[in-house]
């Protein structure tokens, strides 16, 4: 496994889509992550909360940290002062959780909120409908801290590639039609797409994703 070697060729395909690269390195440990921080990298995804503070306080500060996993409410307190983009928010509590919490510490976070696109019922992730739901909600209206910047979402886990471009072109219909709404506030701002991992990165930059999270490809396998 050559993590410098693995990169500079990711980041190759990249370029064509100005795609942006996060390396995920959940489960691997510090010096493998610093080797792909030495190649450049430094957008790094954690999907757990305690892993994700224990590799903050080692890596140099300019790193910014992505969590791409779920979010449990009584978790948010610890990520908040560091975190540079939360990927999977798929409810108003959360949404609201996060609010208050950053509003302590006055600190302006961006979220990605995550939509139900695979086939797979174990996915998290909200239907269209309730996208359009929170959106328009009037309580998101107040809020101060939050700024949603995107989308993210899962396709299922496949060898169909048909099946996998099909969600992500529903992921990227979404988007669109997010980005088209007349009178959404102000800090909900359709940026950037999460969509693509070790299996799928192709195709989701094939179909509009600016966001890959890379694992597998970058560190190897986990047990
Ligand atoms: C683990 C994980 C990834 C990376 O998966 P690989 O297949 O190893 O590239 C991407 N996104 C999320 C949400 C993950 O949990």
């Amino acid at each position: 496994m050559n993590i410098t070697e693995n990169i500079k060729f990711i980041q190759n395909q990249l370029k064509e889509y100005n795609g942006q690269l996060i390396a995920v390195g959940k489960t691997k440990p510090v010096d493998m992550l610093m080797e792909a921080y030495q190649a450049g990298v430094r957008d790094f995804g954690e999907n757990k909360v305690q892993e994700l503070t224990e590799k903050y306080e080692q890596m140099p500060k300019d790193v910014r940290w992505h969590m791409i996993g779920h979010l449990q409410r009584n978790k948010v307190k610890y990520i908040v002062p560091f975190i540079y983009l939360i990927h999977a928010i798929d409810s108003l509590k959360l949404l609201k959780e996060i609010e208050k919490q950053t509003s302590k510490i006055e600190r302006q976070i961006n979220c990605l909120l995550q939509i139900h696109i695979a086939e797979e019922e174990s996915k998290f992730g909200l239907s269209e409908e309730e996208l359009f739901a929170i959106l328009r909600s009037g309580e998101l209206g107040n809020s101060q801290y939050i700024k949603i910047i995107g989308l993210m979402g899962m396709a299922t886990f496949t060898d169909n590639q048909a099946q996998v471009r099909k969600e992500f072109k529903n992921l990227k219909r979404i988007f669109d039609k997010v980005k088209s709404e007349p009178n959404l506030p102000d800090h909900v701002q359709m940026q950037e797409l999460s969509m693509g991992m070790s299996g799928d990165y192709n195709i989701a930059l094939q179909e509009g994703s600016t966001m890959v999270r890379i694992g597998t490809t970058i560190f190897g396998s986990r047990k």
